[in-house]
């Protein structure tokens, strides 16, 4: 049985198929015809139905893509039933024939593993990226690799408590996802199980301090942007990022902007230490890196203002992270909203006082958002993403940032991040012409 008929259940398709597998049932509450056609391609006896309690318990093996919540009724019951339960990253682990990064938290992972990918690459011929970032894990599996670099979230964890990672990595915990889980607490334990069975280690010492001592593993690296206090860890001493005494880089050399992205730098440099790359040969990949696209893409300049694209950050913790980073003094324009997915603003409004000079607020729980921000900015509603952008631009001076970090989903509005982040490039660039 598949359980979920986007990406990862057809990764599933791709790998079933590769066994010979005939038989299966691919389950989904929302079927199409197209999504049907590309199932049957790769299993052509396959059939089609909706979630389902009663097949599941005694199916061979039941595959669940990480959009489909294990909560769901059908799901919960069958694996009381002790129905046989699997997810794609904990399959990995078993199949894998090199080592294998794993990296988890809630901003920042497919940042981090992109340069992972990069700076591995300065040192080894075959380096595999997959899972939460793009292409699901179960297609990047090849015989040879030299190792492989996954992303995962909180979802593809919950089945995957012990996944034999090389390097574990968890980058930074915040909240998120509501939606799907109880209490944060759920979340966050979800995320600290990554480091459950590896051998190695990158802990963030600004989660919690105690955290290095509880990981259990023959080498970890602590990452922060404090000094360093051990001689393997890696911090900041003035502006060289430092692992204990030695500096490794300046932080003027990285061609990436904002604190976070300098804590994202450390993780990659440091699961490429772990993994025996020396400083000397990943430099070149690590002062290269630009970044991803919208994630804090600058999109252009006008009178003196300039526009940065940040519409990946969808939760509280990434728009603070986006408006600190790329803010210089109180000159932040900041557009926000969308679906908040149940995370409340209470926490970030007072920090972003510091930077925000007015938030222009757009989408689905605007309302929420006005009633945490306007003790502490000044907050202008906005009909759409194109007047928020327009408004912004014409409040702005010189010197201003008019910057697109909601702190939100988008689906309220937009089909995902990347249409999002596109309709705020076409307004700029339409504005500006
Ligand atoms: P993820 O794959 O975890 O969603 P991305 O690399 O796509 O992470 O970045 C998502 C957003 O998170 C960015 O657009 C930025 O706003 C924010 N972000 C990136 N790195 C960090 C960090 N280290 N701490 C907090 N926020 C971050």
């Amino acid at each position: 049985m598949i359980i979920g008929m986007a990406e990862t259940g057809l990764s599933y398709a791709r790998y079933l198929a590769g066994l010979g597998v005939r038989d299966v049932l691919v389950m989904d509450d929302v079927q199409s015809v197209g999504r049907q056609a590309a199932f049957s391609a790769l299993l052509p006896d396959a059939e089609f139905g909706p979630i389902e309690e009663a097949p599941l318990v005694d199916a061979a093996g039941v595959y669940v893509s990480p959009g489909v919540p294990l909560a769901t009724p059908a799901i919960a019951n069958a694996r009381r039933a002790g129905a046989a339960i699997h997810g794609d990253i904990e399959m990995f682990g078993d199949l894998k024939d090199a080592p294998a990064v794993l990296v988890t938290g809630t901003n920042g992972k497919s940042t981090v593993v992109t340069l992972i990918q990069q700076i591995l690459s300065t040192g080894m011929d075959d380096v595999r990226l997959g899972g939460n970032v793009g292409t699901p894990c179960l297609d990047v599996l090849v015989n040879q690799a030299d190792s492989y670099v996954l992303e995962a979230s909180s979802y593809q964890l919950e089945l995957a408590t012990n996944f034999p990672a090389e390097v574990a990595v968890l980058l930074n915990l915040a909240p998120d996802h509501l939606d799907r889980y109880e209490t944060l607490e759920d979340y966050y334990a979800t995320k600290r199980a990554v480091y459950n069975n590896c051998r190695k280690a990158v802990v963030n010492r600004e989660i919690d301090p105690a955290l290095q001592a509880q990981v259990n593993a023959e080498k970890v690296i602590s990452i922060g942007l404090d000094e360093p206090r051990h001689q393997h860890d890696i911090g900041m001493r003035d502006t060289a990022v430092c692992q204990g005494d030695e500096v490794l880089f300046n932080s003027a050399d990285l061609n990436i902007a904002g604190e976070h992205n300098l804590l994202n730098v450390m993780a990659a440099v440091a699961v490429g230490l772990l993994m025996d790359i020396s400083p000397a040969t990943m430099l070149p990949a690590v002062r290269a890196f630009k970044g991803l696209d919208h994630r804090g893409q600058r999109v252009a300049e006008s009178r003196g203002i300039s526009f940065i694209n940040d519409s990946k950050a969808t939760n509280p913790g990434a728009m603070l992270a986006a408006v600190t980073g790329f803010a210089e003094g109180k000159n932040v324009r900041l557009i926000a909203g969308g679906d908040a997915k149940g995370l409340s603003f209470n926490e970030v409004a007072p920090a972003l006082a510091a930077n925000v000079s007015a938030a222009y607020l757009i989408g689905k729980n605007r309302d929420n958002i006005r009633a945490a921000l306007s003790r502490f900015v000044t907050v202008i509603d906005c009909e759409d993403l194109g007047h928020a952008t327009a408004a912004a631009y014409q409040d702005a001076k010189d010197g201003d940032v008019v910057l697109l970090a909601p702190g939100c989903a988008s689906f309220d509005e937009f089909r995902n991040y990347i249409q999002r982040g596109e309709a705020f490039v076409d307004a700029v660039r339409e504005m500006i012409r």
